[in-house]
């Protein structure tokens, strides 16, 4: 019972530049709504379900957790979750359910819980917990179960006590596949028909895989709604591939349309029709982007790379796109099928998949109205769409956003603000008045240069900004999409950690087709015993950043050089062992040619070298190559030594120079003799080599009798 894996993490802040076009194609995470509901379903399955190209966020990380503590055996080899159940296996907790910042994880399993006798207590965090779940105890209140929440809305903790429950008609007022989907899955283990009758249609996924499951399911479209009936019957294990999640494709194909002379493909997006309102929305702007039908799943062991007939880099004019293909419950042979056999066993595909590809050109305003896309998810993508179209776009009917993982209706309008076009609240409606991108002021002529001048003089479109996406994952990429539009110039986008939660490859991605992203890069020096590693090791922490102990590497040379027979004091040997050794420092662990030394470069013989080989230039010189080469290609980070400051990188967001008073030093280096440490300080500030200085720029803590959270605190303030 192991997902195999820790949970994601992005950094807080990270900056990402405008002016490059963006090329290439990806593929993005598989669809978040059909990995849950593929869980859920597997976990009803009587033997052992096979799930590939599940979405690697940390919000179906809390379903697959779920189902594991509610009795499961889960199993996830970073390719193909397993998932082994059947009703005999599942049961109520043994402590609370924690779903994070999923409301999916926590309506769904609400359904699932109100199945089984017992108490299951579903938790979230302070996002979710604000999120009301009245809508989905309703129905389930209403076929027996006891569900509980706080106030009127029943917001989270969510308690739901199971019990035999009654088959019931259920018309939600407003239309929600998690609603739905809930209700259904009590109905599994309800007596009689449970039905759902939806006014307007909603994503299909918990019919689809019901479907594939053999339940007992029937569904029949009326209108522009559809009425689904089940009834309890034992359901077979399924074997699914994923297909990529529209909503998150949503982000490049309008980062294509918005960046100037950008064209990208994203290959093997789920395309049912509840989905692909978007894109229809995008096509009456006027973008170029067109859909190739029947592409195959997500990549791996035989899912084979052959693109969309005509899914060449070019791209047509949009006309013969269609609005994708109609989901069907039940699509076991969807077009992707039999892509991703795994241990001799076909994977269906859920639904139609496609791929989609995207060009730059001029976008005009329309009208959006809710029913086109009616999860709202790709709202904050669209919203960049019209701040470069010429013309107002309204978006009718968007009070639902106020109750996602932030009030997104507001958060939409403060980005569009912050990168330079308008955005107005009307009641439930918000309008933006686009600023015209590069086809603005200046029409098609002046975007001969799409950039304009190189100090982005001529560039008319969105402007770089700095925006706070509170954590909301949609919105922080929302924010990066406006960043690669918004010119030359870089902006900040402060709450990215948030994007882990559905899409952690999404900075990869960025810099895969083009866009330049970057990471704050802070400077930690100090003499030894300052708390440089400590202070170093929380910032990087709270930051979300990556970080680097450039003294490990000075102590990993002096290690060598010992270990070799090398004299420190030998200056060309060193060198040439500098320059050739290759040198991990970790985390984990640092190596040096394959030696793990980790615990003996923090010996006293190591300690007596080391100095005498980082006063050595070459060695430095050596070393600091390699520190930069780090630096770039995490995009920035944490880095602690003697000279981050002052040489290495000198140009750091934040400089900090640690010190504290000598016998708190001395105490905190009990494993080393006071005077070694006194003895290590004169060699390394008064060496001719990068002697260890305080950088004019840099802050200076004592951390003499302050605690580390007190020093972490003040760092970070300084970032703010
Ligand atoms: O940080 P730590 O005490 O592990 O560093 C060990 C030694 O490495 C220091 O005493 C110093 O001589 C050297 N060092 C350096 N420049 C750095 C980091 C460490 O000279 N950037």
């Amino acid at each position: 019972m192991s997902s195999g894996h820790d949970r994601p993490v992005l950094p807080e802040t990270v900056l990402v530049a405008g002016g490059a076009p963006l090329g290439g194609e990806l593929r993005v995470p598989g669809d978040k709504s059909i990995s849950h509901r593929a869980l859920i379903v597997g976990a009803l399955g009587e033997g052992t379900s096979l799930v590939r190209g599940l979405s690697d966020g940390d919000d179906v990380r809390r379903t697959l957790d779920a189902v594991a503590a509610l009795g499961a055996e889960v199993h996830d080899d970073g390719e193909v979750v397993t998932v082994t159940g059947g009703r005999s296996f599942l049961h109520a907790p043994l402590g609370p359910v924690d779903c994070g910042n999923s409301g999916t994880s926590m309506r769904l399993l609400a359904g699932l819980a109100a199945g089984f006798a017992g108490v299951t207590v579903l938790v979230g965090d302070a996002s979710l917990s604000a999120r009301p779940m009245d809508r989905v105890a309703a129905p389930l209140r209403a076929m027996g179960a006891k569900v509980t929440g706080n106030g009127l809305r029943c917001l989270p903790p969510l308690t739901v006590n199971g019990a035999s429950l009654e088959g019931i008609t259920w018309a939600p007022e407003v239309a929600s596949a998690q609603v739905k989907s809930a209700v259904l899955l009590a109905g599994l283990f309800a007596a009689g028909e449970t039905s759902v009758r939806e006014q307007l249609r909603t994503r299909p996924h918990t019919e689809e895989l019901l479907a594939l499951a053999d339940a007992d399911i029937e569904v029949a479209d009326e209108g522009a709604g559809r009425t689904v009936r089940v009834r309890s019957s034992p359901l077979r294990p399924i074997h699914v591939v994923v297909p990529g999640d529209p909503s998150q494709a949503a982000f490049w194909i309008v980062a294509a349309c918005v960046v100037p002379k950008s064209a990208l493909r994203v290959r093997g997006v789920y395309a049912g029709e509840t989905r692909t309102g978007f894109l229809s929305v995008l096509r009456r702007m006027g973008a170029r982007v067109r859909l190739d039908e029947g592409a195959p799943g997500p990549a791996g062991e035989g899912a084979g790379d052959g693109a969309g007939a005509g899914a060449g880099t070019g791209v047509g004019d949009g006309d013969g796109a269609g609005a994708g293909a109609r989901a069907r419950a039940g699509a076991g042979a969807g077009a992707g099928a039999g892509a991703g056999a795994r241990r001799g066993t076909a994977c269906s595909s859920v639904g139609a998949v496609a791929d989609v590809t995207a060009q730059w050109g001029p976008l005009s305003a329309t009208v959006i109205d809710a029913s086109e896309i009616p999860s709202l998810d790709e709202v904050p993508a669209l919203a960049v769409a019209a701040a470069c179209a010429v013309g107002t776009t309204r978006f009718v009917g968007m009070g639902e956003l106020r109750v996602k993982e932030s009030d997104r209706l507001r958060a939409v309008a403060r980005l569009v603000d912050a990168a330079g076009a308008r955005a107005r609240i009307e009641g439930d409606d918000l309008l933006v008045e686009g600023v015209g991108g590069a086809w603005g002021a200046g029409g098609l002529a002046g975007a001969g240069d799409a950039w304009g001048a190189g100090d982005g003089g001529g560039w008319k479109g969105l402007r770089h900004f700095r925006f706070d996406s509170e954590g909301d994952h949609r919105m922080a990429m929302a924010a990066a999409v406006a960043a690669l539009a918004a010119g030359p110039g870089e902006s900040r986008i402060d709450g990215f950690g948030g994007v882990a939660t559905s899409y952690p490859a999404f900075l990869a991605h960025l810099r895969h087709v083009g866009g330049h992203a970057r990471v704050q890069l802070i400077a930690i020096d100090g003499p030894a015993g300052s708390g440089k590693s400590t202070v170093s090791r929380a910032v990087a922490e709270r930051l979300g950043l990556e970080r680097l102990d450039t003294g490990a590497m000075y102590r990993a040379v002096a290690w060598a050089a010992l270990d070799r027979g090398i004299d420190p004091q030998d200056a060309p040997s060193v060198a040439e062992l500098a320059h050739e050794a290759l040198i991990d420092p970790g985390p984990p662990d640092v190596v040096i040619d394959g030696a793990v030394v980790t615990g003996a470069i923090r010996t006293a013989e190591v300690n007596r070298a080391v100095s005498a080989v980082a006063a050595n230039p070459s060695v430095r010189a050596a070393l600091v190559e390699r520190q930069r080469a780090w630096a770039a290609a995490h995009g920035g980070g944490v880095v602690e030594g003697r000279d981050i400051g002052t040489v290495v990188f000198p140009d750091a967001d934040l400089k900090v120079f640690l010190t504290a008073a000598a016998d708190e030093r001395a105490r905190r280096r009990r494993d080393e003799p006071s005077d070694g440490v006194a003895r290590r300080d004169e060699l390394d500030s008064t060496r001719a080599a990068s002697p260890l200085v305080q950088a004019e720029d840099a802050r200076l803590i004592d951390t003499t009798c302050r605690s580390v959270e007190e020093v972490v605190d003040e760092i970070l303030s300084w970032l703010r």
